[in-house]
């Protein structure tokens, strides 16, 4: 059995398993896909003391460093159940069972997507998920932000700061962001909103987005803004469907876990996106995984 094993192999999981591993114990990381969400990323440039790296540059130096201790590494491998006990037992899609003293989980999350031509041809080429992350690549350029909840409303206020125009596109005919939010919004001058708004295309030359296509929901026009940038805020899904009945979730489906990164059982720990951690990025997610590991620790040597 393990000491520490960790479920997950995003920036979350490998800081808790560099952590557990210089400790000198045993540790595991069972990953679907090791890197996770930063296989996917371009350009990051807000990960503190690199100026500018890649996704799977910053993957590949992850990997690098996990690898320097003994740690077991079973990548492509999807985690399908948590069973608590003395012993913490993780099934395995395979149908194996991986047995250890304490888990952490570092599944992570995905964003919800539109689903509409050119959404996924133009990702990282003008659709983006992130305002934290790639606002200031659109500085002085139009921008579009799709969804008029608290993140959506949220991006637009952050992004109306650094781009020349936000449009912001709600489907219903109401937003639901926090009044407090909409009256911040209402007083932006470089700010439309555009409610009842079905999004049905993302327009492109070839080599980046040029502009976004909606359906008037009421007249059933269908309408072209000329942009730069499309921000989706549509939702960010935690990976924990596998854990639904075992640990605590919120009702967002995040891990609810204290300042130790300790869940609802003895033992199980969380670190990262999947948590219900504020903000989710490389840097708080590393932090936080550094943050479960040393509870795990202290955990074994209570025990
Ligand atoms: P993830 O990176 O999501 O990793 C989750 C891990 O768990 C993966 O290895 C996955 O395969 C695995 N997993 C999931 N389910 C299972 C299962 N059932 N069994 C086994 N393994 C499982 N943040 C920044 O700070 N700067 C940026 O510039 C930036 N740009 C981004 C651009 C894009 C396009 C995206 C999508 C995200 C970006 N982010 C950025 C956010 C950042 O990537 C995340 O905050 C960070 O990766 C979260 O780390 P994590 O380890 O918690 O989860």
């Amino acid at each position: 059995a393990f000491d520490v094993l960790v479920v997950g192999g995003g920036p979350a999981g490998a800081a808790a398993a560099v952590y557990a591993a210089r400790k000198g114990i045993r540790t595991g990381v069972l990953a679907e896909r090791f890197g996770g969400q930063v296989m996917d990323t371009l350009g990051i440039e807000n990960f503190i003391s690199v100026q500018h790296t890649e996704g799977p540059k910053l993957v590949a130096a992850l990997e690098q460093h996990v690898k320097e201790y003994a740690v077991d590494v079973m990548n492509l491998q999807r985690a399908t159940k948590l069973v608590p006990g003395e012993l913490i037992e993780v099934q395995l899609e395979n149908g194996a069972t991986l047995k250890s003293k304490t888990v952490i989980l570092s599944t992570g999350a995905r964003w919800r997507e539109m689903n509409v031509p050119g959404e996924a041809e133009y990702k990282a080429k003008g659709v983006c998920f992130c305002p934290h992350c790639d606002g200031p690549l659109f500085k002085g350029k139009r921008v579009a932000v799709i969804g008029g909840g608290n993140s959506g409303v949220e991006a637009a206020i952050d992004l109306a700061g650094i781009v020349s125009h936000v449009t912001l596109l709600e489907f219903a005919d109401t937003l639901r962001a926090d009044a407090v939010l909409q009256k911040k919004l209402h007083s932006l001058p470089n700010v439309t909103v555009i409610k009842s708004a079905q999004t049905t295309e993302v327009i492109g030359d070839g080599q980046k987005v040029t502009g976004i296509r909606y359906k008037d929901r009421v007249g059933g026009a269908e309408q072209v803004v000329e942009l730069e940038g499309i921000f989706v805020q549509i939702g960010l899904l935690p990976n924990t469907d596998w854990l639904k009945g075992t640990v605590e979730l919120s009702r967002h489906g995040e891990v609810i876990i204290d300042a130790k990164g300790q869940t609802s059982i003895p033992g199980v720990f969380a670190a990262g996106d999947c948590t219900t951690v504020p903000y989710k990025q490389i840097i708080i997610a590393m932090g936080a995984g550094a943050t479960a590991s040393l509870s795990a620790f202290d955990h074994l040597i209570r025990a």
